[in-house]
């Protein structure tokens, strides 16, 4: 199976409510779409999301560097060599981790076609369902307890709470939420940056002294402050896990040695796909530490990609993979299935996902 063309289109897909976090605000899932065609037909898919805010990578870098740096490493390689494909990848440009990961993830689609079995088999994976958590935006207070309410009585048991605007007033949000929902359902909190350590460490331990029960505290500090996450590590009892300051398997090697945090949220947009995923879920795992699947605001493409990975390696004990539930409307034709909280992968080869509706497909590079 020889890949003969890169194909490049977008989508755009309605979001129910707005998106906010610390870091942005959005209404709509907009993406870019790849689709690698080969020589018998099959395609694969894959996915970048513009999402420049977090990893810096626009529309145009996307599109510029799957077309002229992607595509020529690719046009023409045998899939069956993927570490060959998945390493030109890898290798085609600094830098640019959406791009890398669509072709990335599309490759992997491709060899899961080649192999007639989905990915997370290949892998040597044994579940295919799992329940991911809710996300719930960063508003004020009353606004985000009312969400809280509606999302567990939707049947969400764990609730992401996006917070890191005014640390005074985020302790007030995570104190209305847990009120609202009881003490049975999972709390976890994503202050993406928004706070200085010192905010952070005097945010967590009010929580922990007020007894909210917080699984987890994501990203408390700026992704570059390696040192200030370390010092709120040490500093709380509270799970610290790391977002925005883990891209790369030399990211988290680098955490991992500092032992800067104490968990990993892995992104497929962050590590550039499914093979640094999986680089860096072999570290954690020697490092005993556990990992959180996460993903940008996408569509089912790529989540797909990130439920395989999550299925396939042990590490992996947190979901965080809402974008779709988010949608309005899904135009993914396969792929994970959504009842609900509760994901299940289909048992197609690759990612199992048919086909994608309602992108307008653009530019296209051959051999
Ligand atoms: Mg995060």
């Amino acid at each position: 199976m020889r890949i003969t063309e890169l194909r490049l289109g977008t989508l755009s897909i309605p979001l129910k409510k707005p998106f906010k976090t610390a870091l942005r605000s959005t209404d709509t899932v907009t993406t870019n779409i790849v689709a690698l065609v080969s020589d018998t037909g099959a395609v694969g898919y894959g996915e970048a999301p513009p999402t420049a805010a977090i990893t810096g990578d626009t529309d145009g870098s996307i599109t510029c560097t799957l077309a002229t740096r992607i595509a020529p490493a690719l046009i023409g390689r045998d899939v069956s060599e993927l570490q060959d494909a998945v390493s030109a990848v890898a290798h085609s440009a600094v830098g640019n981790t959406s791009a890398k990961a669509a072709a990335d993830i599309a490759l992997h689609d491709l060899w899961g076609k080649l192999c007639g079995q989905p990915l997370y088999r290949l892998w040597g994976g044994t579940k295919r369902t799992f329940t991911t958590d809710y996300t719930i935006s960063l508003n004020a207070p009353e606004e985000m307890a009312r969400d809280a309410v509606e999302a567990v009585r939707d049947g969400y048991d764990a609730l992401k709470i996006k917070v890191g605007i005014d640390f005074r007033l985020d302790m007030e949000r995570i104190g209305a939420v847990r009120r609202v929902v009881g003490p049975e359902v999972l709390l976890r909190v994503d202050a993406n940056q928004g706070w200085t350590p010192k905010e952070a460490i005097r945010t967590i331990r009010y929580m922990e002294d007020e007894g909210l029960d917080i699984e987890l505290v994501e990203q408390p500090v700026a992704s570059h402050d390696i040192e200030g996450l370390k010092r709120v590590t040490d500093a709380v009892e509270t799970a610290i896990l790391a977002d925005e300051s883990v891209y790369s398997p030399r990211d988290a090697l680098h955490l991992i040695s500092l032992r800067a945090a104490d968990m990993l949220n892995i992104k497929l947009m962050k590590s550039g796909g499914l093979s640094g995923a999986l680089t860096i879920c072999g570290m954690a795992e020697s490092a005993g530490m556990e990992c959180m699947i996460g993903a940008m605001m996408e569509s089912k493409v790529s989540v797909t990609a990130a439920a395989h990975l999550a299925m396939a390696r042990r590490v992996v004990t947190k979901y965080d993979l809402d974008p779709p539930i988010l949608c309005a409307s899904d135009p993914v034709r396969g792929g994970v299935i959504y009842d609900g909280a509760v994901l299940e992968l289909n048992d197609a080869p690759g990612l199992g996902i048919d086909s994608v509706e309602g992108v307008a497909w653009g530019e296209s590079v051959k051999g």
